[in-house]
């Protein structure tokens, strides 16, 4: 995914001042839920979940996350003695749909009780969605092999430096072309190249006894006005070899409604560059701190063009910082500067490049816009270049930031009205062209809601002719898939796919009640009626007292307060006074309804409704 994953990424991450205490809870946490079972960390438990036991001849595939969503990838591939793990991500969680969770974690029950058959985790790339569910997840598995590119090893290192109790991940880095030897049952994976947004992308293909199956992560092509370049046909034409032929290919669907090709990066880049030459005065780049192949080449072409950059916004300055430290790029001596040091040079040899391009409230961006940058204040005579489409449902922040930033009267660049942004996933005819190419004799779109899936799978039917027969459409996360040379299956049961969030210190399973609730909660407010009986003869002690937030402002609602009132002596006396001896549960529910009832006619709101009765 090319998003503000790393933008949006600071509610713990960015937090190192609670950095300990969340370490020591996290811990006391999880050993608490272990001790709780009866269990050690170090013992395995049985997870009931009614799936079929794996038959010899089959090879199982399970999408653990990214089938209803995008994010949260996680897949496992399952033979008769071995594992493999390919990706283990998180989704970020929104208030409307998830109020009051961080992030959305895979489910990994599944694999609890066959952790020694796990022989190796395979990551695509480092982005959050692919690799964010490390530190909650990796311990659970037993710290089992990771096989990734260089960039992506950097990556999921900074990533678990902010969970001290991990143990060090023990790393084999792999390159396109390498065909490495995986676990005591030598099961062969063949490394392959994928252009994605950020670099050290990779696909792999298991080359199991029943043929291929290849997972090639978030996708989209290098091509020259729809001709993909050499390097696409020796990336995915080439992985069948022999008897080895291609069994199930697993696809990226985020831009599968998405027709024709993507932008082309490089041009992107080009136009940008460009816009940065011709500058009289200051440029100030919003992009995704994630778009980390754009990054680097912006700050190659401004160079070229005796420029000097800034950096501003944490998850730029780390991105930048993890590329130089593991080798993929150096910077030209002198390029990078310092916010201080650039009040010294000519505003127009002067690029900022900025996180928050999504309105985020305290990125960088933002912060400039409003004039609560210590350092950088906007003249009229900038420029500033809004290199990212707006993700759904930051509308509504992006608007402000462009409201903010037209105050100050400068020049706005923006991806609408120029090519200055490209999404990193593959438009329709580019999934086509990957799909054809490795031309697999089972296909399954994945990386996606729903609807995105069976977008892919209508196209892929109907314009490359693909039997509609041998299309897997993932129903859900935990789906449970086996094939074999000549045929799958979907099964009904499904491995445990309950969503498991993190929230705070707590990382576990969360209630669709729990969540019901909360929406509630925000959307319709809570009222609460406390009542004393006496239980001598059910009658009501005093006027039941009413406490209520965020539904009717009770100064105001008089009326309906006292209304309400009535109503709950009513039906207290109404059912209270012929039992002996009471039972508060009864009582509590007809409270609860009639009230219910009673509000929602006379306000359209239905608030959680909350009795407290009490006896004396
Ligand atoms: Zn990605």
């Amino acid at each position: 995914m090319n998003n503000t994953s790393q933008e949006n990424d600071k509610k713990v991450l960015n937090n190192s001042a609670n950095k300990k205490t969340f370490q020591s809870r996290y811990n006391n946490q999880s050993h608490r839920k272990y001790k709780k079972q009866g269990k050690t960390k170090n013992n395995t438990k049985t997870v009931k979940h009614g799936v079929p036991p794996l038959n010899d001849n089959d090879i199982r595939v399970i999408p653990l996350g990214g089938v209803e969503q995008v994010g949260q990838n996680m897949n496992i591939i399952e033979t008769k003695d071995d594992i493999f793990i390919v990706d283990i991500g998180i989704e970020f969680s929104n208030t409307e749909e998830t109020p009051g969770v961080d992030y959305i974690i895979p489910n990994i029950k599944y694999l609890l009780d066959k952790k020694e058959k796990i022989r190796g985790v395979f990551i695509t790339h480092g982005h959050l969605d692919h690799i964010g569910a490390f530190p909650y997840i990796i311990d659970q598995l037993g710290y089992p092999p990771v096989y990734c590119g260089l960039l992506t090893k950097w990556m999921i290192d900074k990533r678990n430096s902010e969970f001290p109790h991990l143990e060090k991940l023990t790393y084999n880095v792999v390159e396109p072309g390498q065909r490495v030897t995986v676990g005591p049952n030598e099961m062969k994976v063949q490394v392959f190249h994928v252009t994605h947004s950020i670099p050290d992308a990779l696909g792999y293909s298991f080359e199991t006894k029943e043929g291929n199956i290849i997972f090639a992560g978030d996708t989209k092509l290098e091509h020259i006005g729809g001709a993909p370049i050499q390097l696409e046909y020796d990336s995915y034409g080439k992985l069948e070899h022999g008897d080895q032929k291609n069994l199930l290919f697993l696809s990226d669907s985020t831009n599968s409604e998405q027709p024709g090709w993507s932008k082309n990066e490089g041009a992107i880049i080009e136009n940008i560059i460009e816009l940065i030459a011709e500058a009289k005065n200051r440029v100030f780049l919003g992009t995704f701190a994630s778009q980390i192949v754009r990054i680097t080449a912006i700050m190659d072409g401004a160079h070229k063009y005796g420029k000097k950059i800034v950096l501003e916004g944490r998850s730029m300055k780390t991105n930048v910082d993890i590329c130089i430290k593991s080798g993929r790029w150096t910077p030209p001596k002198g390029l990078i500067i310092t916010a201080d040091e650039a009040k010294n040079i000519a505003p127009d040899k002067l690029v900022y490049l900025l996180t928050g391009s999504q309105g985020e409230e305290f990125a960088a961006l933002m912060r400039i816009s409003m004039k609560r940058h210590p350092k950088i204040r906007f003249t009229s005579r900038d420029t500033v270049i809004l290199s990212s489409s707006v993700i759904p449902g930051n509308n509504k922040a992006v608007r402000k930031l462009k409201d903010n930033l037209s105050r100050h009267d400068l020049r706005i660049v923006q991806y609408r009205t120029s090519d200055i942004h490209a999404s990193g996933h593959g438009n329709q005819d580019e999934l086509l062209w990957i799909q054809k190419t490795i031309n697999p004799k089972f296909f399954a779109p994945i990386h996606g809601h729903h609807s995105m899936l069976r977008a892919h799978a209508q196209a892929v039917i109907e314009r490359n002719n693909y039997p509609k027969e041998n299309i897997i459409v993932v129903p859900e996360n935990g789906s449970v898939i086996d094939v074999n040379r000549n045929s799958f299956k979907v099964h009904k049961a499904k491995a445990p796919n309950n969503m498991t969030v993190v929230e705070g210190f707590r990382v576990g399973d969360i209630q669709d009640v729990v969540i019901k609730d909360r929406k509630t909660l925000t959307n319709e407010g809570i009222f609460v009626v406390i009542a004393t009986i006496d239980i001598k003869n059910g009658r009501l002690r005093k006027s039941p007292d009413i406490i209520s937030r965020g539904f009717v402002y009770l100064r105001d609602s008089q009326k309906l307060i006292n209304e309400t009132r009535n109503l709950v002596k009513k039906t207290i006396v109404k059912h209270a006074s012929h039992q002996k001896p009471i039972n508060f549960d009864v009582i509590k529910k007809h409270v609860t309804d009639d009230v219910a009832r009673f509000l929602v006619q006379n306000t359209g709101k239905r608030p959680i409704v909350i009795p407290v009765i009490l006896g004396i």
